[in-house]
């Protein structure tokens, strides 16, 4: 069946172009080494299809670089000469535009979505205008567990890989709704490391207030608040919010 084979061909293709423009291994080829000698036949071929897209989810804390890796990632497939779609939350009533902005100075314009938006409708609408290799999702902590729902659908019946990008947990130590439901759904998943002050790596967060204190309660998500975030391993964390 040749037009089979030749998706399939293409398939592998588009998987090893993501990879490297992520910036990672192929992983998807577990008998890329198959050893042969004479008379013996070759072990099976993987029977799963490779011409899969994927569902990604590359969490970290607060700092780590998030945006950065994204827009590096983003960068890489353009200078492939593939276009991408990117999406970032929307923190106010402006539709459409909006930023995702990296700590060290770049950034880059891109759609936004809030919690009544349908995200495959929206992905469907921007794959139906022209050519796209995959969609890049910043914030990803803010989306709502059916949207992740939705972004699976576009991954499997619209064949378009999907990079979210999001927080695991808040500052009391909580997942946040969307990173659950991506750390339940996602095909893979990266962590995207930073440190804490002692030089372990950072997996939690602390809110501080103007006084300089952790914060211990409070709403999940504040925008534009006078708080900082801190990024701290488990165990300063725990010596932060006074839990010992
Ligand atoms: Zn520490």
């Amino acid at each position: 069946m040749p037009a089979r084979r030749g998706a399939r061909r293409a398939g592998r293709a588009a998987n090893r172009r993501h990879e490297l423009a992520i910036g990672a291994a192929c992983t998807g080829r577990p008998f890329a080494f198959r050893p042969r000698r004479r008379g013996l036949p070759a072990p099976p071929a993987p029977r799963y299809c490779l011409a899969m897209a994927k569902l990604y989810f590359h969490y970290s804390t607060m700092n780590a670089g998030k945006s950065t890796n994204l827009l590096q990632a983003a960068h890489n497939y353009l200078e492939g000469g593939m276009q991408t779609y990117l999406l970032t939350a929307r923190h106010d009533s402006r539709a459409g535009q909006g930023r995702i902005a990296s700590r060290i100075g770049i950034g880059q314009a891109a759609d936004t979505f809030d919690a009544a938006t349908d995200l495959f409708a929206q992905i469907a609408a921007r794959l139906a205008a022209g050519p796209c290799a995959c969609v890049f999702l910043d914030e990803a902590q803010f989306l709502t567990r059916d949207q992740v729902w939705q972004l699976a659908r576009a991954v499997d019946d619209l064949q378009v890989p999907v990079m979210c990008y999001g927080l695991r947990v808040d500052f009391r130590g909580e997942l946040f709704p969307g990173s659950a439901a991506l750390l339940a759904l996602a095909d893979e998943m990266r962590e995207v490391r930073t440190i804490c002050h002692c030089g372990k790596k950072a997996t939690m967060v602390v809110r501080k207030g103007p006084d300089g204190r952790a914060l211990r309660d409070g709403e999940q998500v504040q925008i534009g608040g006078n708080e900082t975030y801190v990024s701290l391993c488990r165990r300063h964390w725990r010596e932060a919010v006074g839990d010992s």
